[in-house]
């Protein structure tokens, strides 16, 4: 077995996006007075400290690809775009996890809506310390359409805002692109929650419609750089649709016109049964980032147990459309301290090093 053939088979791998915060920087956080703790000139560097700190780990463990680990996505995932604009009001659409906690996007009010600020915003920052590549996850245009209201909107129509909507999304993946990301990936946690919210699956094929507009406007070349994340949500070690079956996901997410999908499986029940479908639904020019760790567990898996999982996917999935992921982020929701930033590194390392275990086994036999 020479380095070059284990080499041919190197199975890319990559982070979802969030680590814990510092449990300092949240403190001080939760003790300003700003209005928008992003905002706030005071709190800079103790961000700018966790950034650097946070790259400097993931580069520790082996990552070839890091993020910023979402240390300035105040708020969390999914609203850090939005976060203190003038015309939201807090009572918007209900996220319910199966612990009973519940997390709250914001409601507009009026029109236009705009983003308050771009991710590429923290690309810029991560890019000053990164040695590896680096890449930026984005909130879906799907999630952001729940903070339409029901009732709408005097004078502001639901389509001029999916217009707005549209080309606000366009704009931060094309400026993520420009500035060199290694792959823009779009946060797609509503996916799973919308077919336990609505089971007929009309709510998911408006999710993946919308998506698709925007997947559109970007020419194959770009949808190479762009992924899609699923997952069954993850917060304060809790899931908000890990009951509904891949089965009633996957076959619709795979017409999302994205070149990368990152699929949570590791905390899957029945592993198997999902790849069977990834298998039967998987099109060609596709990679699969199947997840091998689970956040959500506070054990660190062993490289090798992460070995296993990759074997065991690689059965299914083509060795060149397959990568590995974590479930999900370590903390999607900035204030999530359930679990520590030692044991989300520690996990990292074992999905990196489990995945080079699995690359030089399949190289070996080929
Ligand atoms: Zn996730």
């Amino acid at each position: 077995m020479s380095w070059e053939l284990r080499n041919v088979h190197a199975i890319p791998t990559e982070p979802i996006g969030s680590i814990p915060r510092p449990v300092d920087l949240i403190e001080r956080i939760a003790g300003s007075d700003s209005e928008d703790p992003n905002e706030d000139p005071e709190l800079s560097p103790f961000y700018e400290d966790a950034i650097r700190e946070t790259i400097e780990r993931l580069e520790a463990t082996g990552s070839p690809v890091v993020t910023d680990g979402e240390q300035r996505k105040y708020g969390g995932f999914c609203t850090y775009c939005v976060h203190g604009l003038p015309n939201t009001a807090p009572d918007g659409f209900i996220i319910p996890f199966a612990d009973g906690h519940t997390r709250r996007l914001s409601r507009l009010t009026r029109g236009p809506f705009r983003y308050r600020r771009y991710a590429d915003g923290y690309l810029d920052i991560a890019m000053r310390y990164a040695h590896v590549p680096v890449k930026q996850a984005v909130i879906s245009p799907s999630a952001l359409s729940l903070m339409y209201p029901a009732e709408r909107i005097p004078g502001y129509s639901r389509e001029q805002f999916i217009e707005d909507l549209l080309r606000e999304h366009e704009t931060e993946i094309r400026r993520c692109l420009n500035k060199g990301a290694h792959k823009v990936q779009v946060d797609f946690t509503e996916g799973r929650l919308a077919v336990k919210i609505d089971p007929s699956g009309h709510l998911l094929n408006s999710f993946i419609d919308l998506n698709n507009l925007a997947l559109s406007r970007f020419s194959p070349d770009e949808r190479r750089r762009i992924g899609v994340h699923t997952c069954p949500g993850n917060d304060l070690h809790s899931t908000h649709s890990a009951d509904v079956d891949y089965a009633e996901l996957l076959p619709s997410l795979f017409e999302l016109k994205a070149g990368n999908f990152y699929i949570a499986l590791a905390g899957e029940r029945d592993r198997r049964h999902v790849l069977t479908i990834i298998r039967k639904y998987l099109k060609p020019d596709r990679r699969i980032f199947v997840g091998v760790i689970a956040p959500i567990d506070a054990r660190i898996e062993s490289p090798e147990e992460v070995r296993d999982r990759v074997l065991e996917a690689s059965e299914y999935i083509p060795i060149e459309q397959l990568g590995t992921t974590d479930d999900c982020g370590f903390s999607p929701f900035f204030d999530n301290t359930s679990t520590s930033r030692d044991t989300a590194f520690a996990k990292i390392q074992a999905r990196v090093r489990g995945t080079a275990l699995a690359a030089n086994v399949i190289g070996a036999r080929s």
